[in-house]
């Protein structure tokens, strides 16, 4: 069977490997110029860096799993340190253990002065869904949603935490019930207290390397530059129409994966799937951009970063030691940072030149951690429509999404648009897809 895959990122390349591993002959389609989608990796001032998603979640199989499948298992590499900060009141402060903000160690927390006192007050539950805002506010007072949630979804999301919901992005606080605070408590005050597994995992080389690895496995066959301009069924099968403005070309296959984040797809599927199409056009994205700063000299910086509370209004959002994290990185001898900017709905705070966003990067860094040698080299990478936001409702938006696609033979649709934004859930999401696609066709 010939299947065309629309999107070269992470999504689209898992369908692709995935595909040709069960026997099938696989066209991949990618609007730009390049593979990876948010994956990437570049020069800055000599050093090879990630310059978008730099880890993979290792608490969960299917990224580490597939990593491993590819023969990629050497070159993968945990964190050196985990220490992370939070930048707020006036200094970095030690980060305590939390559940995505929610305090699991009170004496922690009040030694990190980060904020005045946590206001617990176990409160049922409601069915419909909410946001992690709502959730936590009520539960453990505005304050921690501020200084901790905030941070932490605005670290993954680039999102707010009275918007995102709780059930879709957040369903490790939900699994913490009514009293969040007492049962975050107790969940470590009862943990193993040895040393905990790795969270995350990167690869020596930079995370931006997986695409090339992962396409040269699965032997599929890649076009770039050959943005999807239009899906029809054709017969049993698809047309597709693709290519640059003036020179599209008809493509035809058996079967069709949409890995295209949600605007695209539901350009695609406006005449297939109509329903789907409509779901995926009420998905906003958050825009950000990521500033890599690299100095020569060894700089001494504590731990592995920090998350910035937006209630502080600074322009960086989170910055991440790189040369501390990754020993990879550190063995260059250079000292690498890097720092996000921009939220959801934010987007002004981006719409500057290169140099001013550097300028007011350097400054924040500057502020926080003290002043820094003047760098050899700064990169900004801007990446528009970054990251879905899962706005409460998100649940229902992806299943009536999926369902609706479902009832088309021989179509399916992956991505960060739909079951988590994180590369361990989008690969899995895509390896999903594989499955539904191929049982529906009765493969
Ligand atoms: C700055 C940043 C840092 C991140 N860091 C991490 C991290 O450390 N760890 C983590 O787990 N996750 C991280 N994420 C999230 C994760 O990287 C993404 O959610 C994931 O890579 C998305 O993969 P995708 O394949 O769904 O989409 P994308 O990567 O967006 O790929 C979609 C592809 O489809 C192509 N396309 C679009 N329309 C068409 C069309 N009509 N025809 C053909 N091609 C089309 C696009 O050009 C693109 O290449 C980060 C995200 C960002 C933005």
């Amino acid at each position: 069977m010939r299947v065309a895959v629309v999107g070269a990122g992470i999504a689209g390349l898992t369908a692709a490997h995935e595909l040709a591993r069960q026997g099938h002959e696989v066209l991949v389609l990618e609007g730009s110029d390049r593979i990876g989608g948010k994956l990437l990796v570049g020069d800055v001032g000599g050093v090879q860096v990630d310059l978008g998603a730099e880890s993979v979640l290792a608490r969960r199989p299917e990224a580490v799993g597939l990593i491993d499948a590819i023969g990629l298992h050497d070159r993968v590499q945990h964190p050196a340190t985990t220490a992370a900060g939070v930048w707020t009141r006036g200094a970095v402060r030690a980060l305590p253990p939390t559940v995505l903000g929610v305090p699991a160690d009170l004496e922690a927390l009040a030694a990190s002065g980060i904020v005045d006192g946590v206001d617990v007050r176990p409160t049922p539950v409601p069915d419909a869904d909410l946001s992690v805002g709502e959730y936590v506010t009520a539960r453990a007072g505005r304050e921690v949603v501020d200084r901790l949630v905030e941070p932490l979804l605005g670290g993954v999301y680039a999102g707010h935490a009275d918007d995102i919901s709780l059930r879709a992005a957040a369903p490790q606080l939900l699994a913490l019930g009514d009293d969040p605070v007492g049962s975050a408590v107790a969940a470590r005050a009862a943990a193993d207290p040895g040393p905990p597994s790795p969270v995350f995992a990167g690869l020596v080389g930079g995370v931006g390397t997986l695409p090339a690895a992962l396409l040269a496995a699965s032997g599929a066959e890649i076009r770039t530059g050959c943005t999807v301009r239009l899906l029809e069924r054709d017969g049993d099968g698809w047309r597709l129409l693709a290519g640059a403005v003036g020179a599209v070309e008809e493509i035809t296959a058996d079967a069709v994966v949409v890995a295209a984040p949600a605007p695209a797809s539901a350009r695609l599927l406006a005449e297939v799937a109509p329903d789907a199409a409509f779901a995926l056009a009420g998905i906003d994205y958050a825009s950000v951009a990521l500033v890599t700063v690299v100095i020569d000299d060894h700089v001494e910086l504590p731990g592995s970063g920090f998350l910035v509370p937006p209630v502080d209004g600074r322009f960086v959002k989170a910055a991440t030691f790189s040369s501390n994290k990754w020993s990879w990185v550190g063995d260059s001898g250079r000292t690498v940072l890097r720092a996000s900017v921009g939220r959801a709905g934010e987007s002004t705070a981006l719409q500057v030149p290169d140099g001013e966003l550097v300028a007011r990067v350097l400054a924040d860094l500057a502020e926080a951690v003290g002043p820094l040698p003047t760098p050899a080299d700064t990169h900004v990478q801007r990446w528009g429509g970054a990251l879905p936001q899962y706005v409460v409702g998100h649940l229902d938006t992806a299943d009536t999404a999926r369902r609706s696609v479902a009832e088309v033979r021989g179509l399916e649709v992956c991505g960060a648009a739909y079951g988590g934004v994180g590369i361990a859930a989008v690969v899995a999401g895509a390896q999903d897809a594989v499955s539904r696609l191929l049982a529906g066709l009765g493969d």
